[in-house]
């Protein structure tokens, strides 16, 4: 396995900055934001302090599929809130297939979310069949390259590392 660094940590912050003041630009007081696990823990931290106003957190941990990008999904940590008239956010490390956030959004929504919008360290378009747009990317990526770091994995490793790097296995 190859790695080499993609972003720095420098970048990585620096961006996020930039998406806390676009969001709470975006928002009053009541955002429930809600932390896709286990990506995107460190990203959520990162995100959420940076963030003014009456910020609320919560989480979810849904199944990630086995090589089946079309796979059904499970939930595997339902959110404690309730979510009926509320702003809420989703954020994810990275949108793939876009399956992941297809369903949680629908989820939400169908348990009478006000809204629902997503936001996402990494989006990879070329990945999307269904076109899934995040209304807040960090970073869009140009190949569909796997990539470890900053919450992300590669079978539970690399996911403190303060970085992001991408992985080739050839
Ligand atoms: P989707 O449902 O959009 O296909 O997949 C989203 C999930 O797949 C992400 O939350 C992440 O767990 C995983 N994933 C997709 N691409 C990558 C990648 O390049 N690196 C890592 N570590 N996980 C990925
Ligand atoms: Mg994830």
């Amino acid at each position: 396995m190859k790695r080499s660094v993609l972003y720095t940590h420098e970048q990585i912050i620096k961006a996020i900055e930039g998406l806390a003041k676009e969001i709470s630009a975006d928002y009053g007081d009541g955002l429930l934001c809600v932390c896709v696990l286990k990506g995107a823990f460190m990203f959520f931290s990162e995100l959420v302090k940076r963030m003014d106003g009456d910020v609320r957190v919560d989480f979810v941990r849904v199944s990630s599929y086995n090589g089946n990008k079309a796979g059904t999904l499970k939930l595997l940590l339902d959110l404690n809130e309730d979510v009926a008239g509320k702003d809420i956010l989703l954020v994810e490390d990275i949108i793939d297939s876009g399956a992941t956030v297809s369903y949680l959004t629908k989820l939400l929504s169908g348990r009478g979310a006000r809204s629902v919008k997503v936001a996402c360290l990494f989006n990879k378009p070329l990945s999307q069949k269904t076109k899934v747009t995040p209304d807040y990317c960090a970073f869009s990526l140009k190949n569909d390259n796997f990539i470890v770091g900053f919450g992300l994995d590669y079978d539970e490793q690399f996911r403190c590392l303060d970085h992001v790097e991408e992985v080739r296995f050839d």
